[in-house]
């Protein structure tokens, strides 16, 4: 565990909003009061998260590979590939951060795409060679040697875990082409579709709001040019590469980000969250029902 200072705008005087122990390890999750970002404080590591011996499961890092399992990555596909609609381009050297079972990547390569993938987990990687003829590297993406730059660039469902989430959009932005694309899908912390009590887990280090991942890229060389905002669950980006530019969210944000995780701690149970997310016309029709940013529209204050 390491303790840090707000990655956003480097502020360390975090604003506690939940603490767990889990076996010996208390994990504190605190709202930067200036910005508005989520992070656990201090961060976890790999080590730390393998010192407690947990399971991939428990980590998100392996999906066991069920029907049911490959069902929902399949729903997700199909919601990433209409965002992505008339974005991707036959001939594009592409790469998929944390491909896992490797069905987006597959779709890239159905699309004309070169893709390849960069997945840790050793049975997934498999899957994905095994089932789709995907080209993967099977290493951590802070450890795998990539020597091609990328016209897009994919990560579905990842940043949330990292360590040093600037470090990782900074990495992608060296490999990015000029006017390389950048597609991001992680979960929103201003519209939670899990309980309470799994809102934070081990298994995430950051809880993102648009805003907070808008000016994260920003800094880091991404001028954001599509948001898709759930009405439950996540949100995903479309970004380009740009030059670096110093954002940060709107100052009300922050109080916005805490208001709607108090509000979460009641509506999950007033409204019966828990009955309907389980219910898949529901989830069709209104927990994925969206609304779109396009690039004028935004940086920063959007709103939920
Ligand atoms: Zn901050």
């Amino acid at each position: 565990m390491r303790k840090i200072a707000c990655p956003l705008c480097q502020n360390d005087a975090g604003r506690p909003v939940r603490q767990r122990i889990y076996h010996h390890l208390t994990v504190t999750t605190v709202l930067c009061p200036t910005c508005g970002l989520v992070y656990h404080n201090p961060i976890l590591e790999d080590s730390d998260r393998q010192a407690l011996g947990l399971s991939h499961r428990e980590l998100h890092t392996n999906e066991a590979i069920r029907p049911r399992t490959l069902q929902r990555v399949r729903q997700r596909l199909a919601r990433q590939a209409a965002f992505l609609e008339h974005v991707v381009q036959p001939g594009w050297q592409t790469l998929e951060i944390g491909c896992g079972l490797g069905l987006f990547s597959d779709w890239l390569n159905r699309h004309g795409c070169v893709a390849v993938g960069v997945e840790p987990d050793r049975q997934q990687a498999e899957f994905a060679r095994a089932q789709f003829g995907l080209e993967i590297i099977q290493s951590r993406f802070e450890d795998a040697v990539i020597d091609r730059t990328c016209n897009f660039l994919a990560s579905s469902h990842v940043i949330e875990h990292v360590p040093e989430p600037r470090a990782f959009l900074s990495r992608l932005r060296a490999l990015a082409a000029p006017g390389g694309l950048l597609f991001l899908e992680t979960p929103n912390i201003l519209a939670p579709k899990v309980s309470p009590r799994r809102v934070f887990s081990l298994a995430h280090n950051f809880y993102f709001s648009p805003p907070t991942l808008t000016a994260m890229l920003a800094q880091t060389g991404w001028q954001v040019v599509k948001t898709r905002v759930f009405y439950q669950d996540s949100f995903m980006v479309l970004a380009r590469a740009a030059h670096v530019h110093d954002i940060r969210p709107d100052p009300q944000h922050a109080e916005e980000v805490w208001q709607s995780i108090v509000r979460h701690r009641t509506a999950y149970y007033l409204r019966l969250m828990f009955l309907w997310r389980k219910i898949p016309l529901w989830r069709r029709l209104r927990m994925y029902r969206y609304q779109d940013f396009p690039a004028r529209a935004q940086p920063i204050k959007v709103s939920v």
